[in-house]
């Protein structure tokens, strides 16, 4: 197994009593990702902070968190949910601009570091998040440690590691094995976990989401007749999600 990243500066944050803050999807990245910092970092400069994404997101994820941890779970939100979100600007978040990541997930766990860092009086943070870099080119060039200069102020210093940034999702899966634990049953279809209609979702996910969550997939439908805008494109022209995955909706209103 890659050996992951517990490089000399994270020891050193250790040993200076940073807050090692797990944001914790539900996925199988999150959930290996926990069970390494489990391994090597003290308890009680653990918290664990899932962002959740409501009726988006797949039902029982939060029951899946709780079931794997051994942490309180913090569990954070935005003031408007992903399909508001969508709604009121008129289109779907494209992959490029994912302004659904930057508002619903990044942002309220950003505030939650820095309301729990205040109540403790300041100190350092370091966001840990469960990318790895087998899983895009975009994400291959990020950087697994470094300093988030937006979130420091004087009296808290931020970081974000990726500590799960180089391991295959084999990797993943064992060590999620070998901490004697499951991923998320959806896994034994899914290829990837978050939302259950993600704008980046492959064929078979977005397919196995729909067969799931019927109704959901109804109101996603829906939506995109509403707004008259499309989350995927195909041959460089827009295709409706029902079309676009195969499985028909009844009762969708169409506008004239
Ligand atoms: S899972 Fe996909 S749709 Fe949901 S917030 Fe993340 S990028 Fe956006």
């Amino acid at each position: 197994m890659t050996t992951p990243g517990f490089q000399p500066e994270i020891i050193q944050l250790i040993d200076a009593g940073a807050i090692f803050y797990a944001s914790h999807s539900g996925g199988k990245d999150s959930q290996a990702m926990y069970a390494l910092m489990c391994q090597h970092i003290p308890s009680d400069q653990i918290v664990v902070v899932h962002a959740s994404l409501g009726e988006a997101e797949w039902p029982g994820v939060i029951d899946h968190i709780n079931a794997t941890i051994s942490h309180q779970l913090n569990v954070v939100e935005a003031g408007k949910t992903f399909l508001e979100m969508v709604e009121r600007r008129g289109m779907w978040p494209g992959a490029q601009h994912r302004q659904c990541t930057s508002d619903l997930k990044r942002g309220p766990i950003e505030k939650f570091i820095r309301q729990d860092m205040a109540k403790r009086g300041g100190g350092i943070a370091v966001n840990c998040m469960g990318l790895r870099a087998a899983e895009s080119a975009t994400r291959s060039r990020r950087s697994p440690f470094k300093a988030n200069r937006r979130q420091t102020v004087k009296k808290r210093a931020v970081w974000e590691w990726l500590p799960v940034f180089n391991l295959s999702t084999a990797e993943v899966f064992q060590m999620i094995a070998d901490a004697g634990q499951k991923p998320f049953w959806a896994y034994e279809q899914n290829e990837r976990l978050s939302c259950v209609f993600c704008i980046m979702g492959s064929r078979n996910d977005l397919r196995h989401g729909a067969e799931q969550n019927p109704e959901l997939y109804r109101r996603y439908v829906q939506l995109e007749r509403n707004i008259g805008h499309t989350m995927f494109m195909k041959s460089g022209q827009p295709i409706w999600l029902d079309e676009h995955i195969g499985i028909p909706v009844k009762n969708i209103e169409v506008a004239a």
